[in-house]
């Protein structure tokens, strides 16, 4: 295995930046907590008067309150090993989930992995400021995990006008697939630029660079890829064919580690990889459920049926990566990139025969579920962030 293309990432844009976290949009929460100090005392038609009527001058406190409030600052304080799986679907569309991604907050650190589609929205809703993100990794190059790169990289950009573009990590095939988005985006670029200047939009910050690793075609191989402080990010070969190469990467922060599988089917190496850490984040296709899709869409005119067939290769059963749990002695599995979508009354479904097989806590990730473990700790918790 090589490493050929180790860079150190690019220093904080100031103390704490990673974990500052600001928004310039409004949640529900902000406009009805604001809201309900001027309404509570009115009667029901009275307030939906008042409501429907909002003098400017509430409305200019409500907007200056959504823009001022630091919304997830409070929640990265802790010393703590931070996931959160911001996109847990996969291509086919989910109304409640967006294409794949999970995010790491570690000490200095802000590590994204993958680019699913609608992720980049959905992580900017978290609060978090994507000009702060230290590097950004790619498991593979499905369209799944990488149609949100150029939106990604924008954003990286502008939210605070960054002079230094994205650090992007991936294995072989990842400059050519960062040259394409850069290629697509350079227009946009160049408005920018023009529309707001460049003392805001620097544009020596607009894009990314693609770091290259190749670990080779032995499906155990692995490397460190990335290391900053005390946070060790190592990627490793999967099995996701027909794909190649594939890989998942491991965390490892003071202790603590989490494991994200990327796209695959049960393997040695995940177990193997797996070993010890304190979170598995999993890849997980119920294949009875899709195999019922694909025989329900068979009289359809499109390729539903065969789509739903052909994928039960590529990705790990929900039971298997139970499994892999289990012999790696993983406490806590997070299934995410759902297949097929299923509506809430059929998570446990989905998830039963895992559970038949793993007595450590298993959980269907959600868009903004976030996992925290805390350093000199066994123990974690889990919060929703966009619920
Ligand atoms: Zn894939
Ligand atoms: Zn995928």
């Amino acid at each position: 295995m090589t490493n050929d293309d180790r860079k150190s990432p690019p220093p904080a844009t100031g103390a704490n930046s990673q974990v500052e976290a600001s928004s310039i949009g409004l949640s529900r929460r902000d406009i009805l907590t604001g809201a309900g100090l001027g309404a509570s005392g009115l009667l029901v038609a009275g307030a939906t008067h008042f409501m429907n009527n909002l003098p400017d001058s509430a409305i200019q406190r409500l907007i200056a309150t959504g823009v001022g409030t630091v919304r997830t600052g409070n929640l990265f304080s802790q010393d703590a090993l931070h996931v959160i799986t911001t996109g847990t679907g996969a291509p086919l569309p989910d109304p409640k989930r967006v294409g794949p991604q999970t995010v790491v907050i570690a000490g200095d650190q802000f590590l994204v992995f993958d680019t699913g589609p609608g992720s980049t929205r959905q992580l900017a809703l978290t609060g978090l400021n994507i000009s702060s993100v230290s590097a950004l990794f790619l498991t593979h190059f499905h369209s799944d995990h990488i149609s949100d790169l150029g939106e990604f990289m924008l954003q990286h950009w502008t939210m605070s006008g960054v002079a230094e573009p994205l650090n992007i990590y991936g294995p072989p095939g990842v400059d050519e697939v960062v040259a394409g988005f850069l290629a697509a985006y350079r227009l946009d670029r160049s408005y920018r630029v023009g529309h707001h200047g460049a003392d805001v939009m620097p544009p020596s910050g607009f894009g990314g660079v693609a770091h290259t690793f190749d670990l080779g075609t032995d499906l155990m191989s692995s490397a460190v890829v990335y290391e900053s402080g005390d946070v060790q990010v190592i990627a490793f070969n999967v099995d996701h064919p027909p794909v190649v190469p594939a890989v998942g990467f491991r965390v490892n922060y003071k202790g603590r580690s989490v494991l994200i599988t990327g796209d695959t089917i049960y393997s040695d190496s995940l177990i193997h990889h797996a070993r010890g850490a304190d979170v598995m984040v999993s890849d997980a296709l119920n294949h009875k459920m899709s195999q019922w899709i694909a025989e329900a869409g068979q009289d359809l005119d499109n390729n539903l049926s065969s789509v739903a067939e052909d994928i039960q290769e590529s990705h790990i059963r929900p039971e298997e990566a139970a499994l892999v749990a289990r012999e790696a002695g993983v406490p806590v599995l997070i299934i995410t990139h759902v297949l097929p979508p299923v509506p809430d009354v059929l998570i446990n479904p989905f998830l039963r025969d895992a559970r038949a097989v793993f007595n450590g806590e298993i959980r269907m990730a959600n868009d903004g579920t976030l996992i925290t473990l805390p350093v000199n700790s066994d123990q974690h918790s889990i919060r929703e962030l966009l619920a």
